[in-house]
């Protein structure tokens, strides 16, 4: 933490971090200046575990999908803008209809629109009839997933996302393991082979235990279900290889936080009716047990990285300062959180040397916010200004 800091950028990269007052500048060189009093100045943010496709208005995916791929662009577009004006200046997403994402990842790159930086999978793979299987990303057999891999990859994957279990679809089974062990372990020698990490959505301990053993690069989730009706039991072993692996975990905690915001401000209208009263029940516990796996999970020297799952229910794209802010209800300082959704979520996924800090050399995406954020993380809401490789948004 720099008090009085003076952030320089030249063409579009850092040149330097001050305190006080910066070196003037070469005689002769236009510079502009902005002050900013009593604000902070930020690596833009990173949120590692997004879904552009979703509107994150409540929607299930199941009626998501039954909108043709021109509508989920649009979708997309609109949330990009809306991730990007928050001060997300990167997400990675983990999982589209199709090649929608793509398509999003070209239409920004081109200049039509604004939006963060895009890292995606595509279509995560999934077993026949497996979680978001309406996606397009089935494949089955050791022969069938390696194939999937590669035709991911030709259509422009930046990594790969397998769901290694079921998960908040219909007839999935979130508790028991999707792919065999042996189909994870060619999932992830074609993706590395073809110089891409490989990342695992997981709600089981045997899905933990096998995507470890199998070398994948990172662990989506991380939850311990037991059973179809949401219970979880956290089991130490699981924990222990994940930490001895030095895989870091996505948090995702704001998927429940959003639920519970949804439901009590359902609940203070009037009395629940008794389906929406069970579902807010099992989200309580579900969320209850999520936090008190992240405590123990880090006690057991798990590295947590910051993902929302935007898009997923109620989740909005705008939700990584709740997602940083729960995580330190689970146990993270401030500042910690606020490393696993910049710094060590730009290494996580590979792009620590372009950005996530404000080093130099680095593109320069940055976000200034009102006030101090290691006081008060809800201060990240407060953006004053987002910066885009030297770029000020919505300034164009
Ligand atoms: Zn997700």
């Amino acid at each position: 933490m720099i008090e009085n800091a003076v952030l320089v950028i030249e063409d579009g990269r850092i040149a330097g971090c001050f305190q006080g007052e910066a070196p003037a500048a070469p005689a002769g060189e236009p510079t502009t200046a902005f002050d900013f009093p009593g604000c902070t100045i930020l690596p833009g943010l990173i949120d590692t575990h997004v879904h552009l496709n979703l509107p994150g208005d409540g929607l299930s995916l199941e009626d998501a999908v039954r909108e043709d791929d021109g509508v989920l662009v649009a979708i997309s577009m609109a949330n990009a803008a809306r991730a990007l004006r928050a001060g997300i200046t990167t997400v990675r997403d983990v999982g589209g209809a199709r090649n929608t994402v793509f398509h999003v990842r070209r239409a920004l790159s081109l200049g039509y629109g604004e939006g963060p930086r895009v890292l995606a999978c595509g279509q995560p793979i999934t077993i026949t009839g497996g979680h978001t299987w309406y996606f397009g990303g089935e494949a089955d057999g050791e022969e069938g997933v390696r194939h999937k891999v590669r035709t991911m990859a030709k259509a422009g994957s930046d990594f790969t996302k397998v769901m290694a279990t079921g998960g908040g679809t219909l007839n999935t089974m979130s508790w028991l393991p999707s792919f065999r062990l042996s189909e994870l372990m060619a999932l992830a020698d074609e993706s590395h082979r073809l110089g891409r990490r490989i990342t695992a959505h997981c709600l089981c301990a045997q899905a933990i235990e096998w995507v470890v053993q199998a070398g994948f690069d990172q662990i989506e989730h991380g939850g311990f279900l037991v059973a179809a009706d949401g219970r979880q039991e956290f089991d130490p072993r699981a924990a222990e290889k994940v930490a001895k692996a030095g895989i870091p975990v996505t948090s995702t905690l704001a998927v429940g936080g959003y639920m519970l915001k949804e439901y009590r401000a359902r609940q203070a209208r009037g009395p629940l009716p008794p389906q929406d009263q069970r579902i807010f029940d099992r989200w309580q516990r579900m969320f209850d047990d999520n936090l008190e796996q992240f405590r123990r999970m880090r006690e057991a020297g798990v590295t947590w990285v910051a993902g929302t799952d935007a898009g997923w229910r109620f989740t909005a794209i705008e939700g990584l300062p709740l997602e940083l802010e729960l995580m330190r209800e689970g146990g993270l300082s401030a500042m910690e959180a606020i490393v696993a959704g910049t710094g060590l979520a730009a290494r996580t996924i590979g792009i620590d040397d372009k950005v996530g800090t404000l080093k130099p050399g680095r593109i320069a995406d940055v976000v200034v916010v009102g006030g101090d954020p290691l006081a008060d993380l809800a201060r990240l809401t407060e953006v004053r200004m987002v910066m885009q490789a030297g770029r000020v948004c919505g300034s164009r």
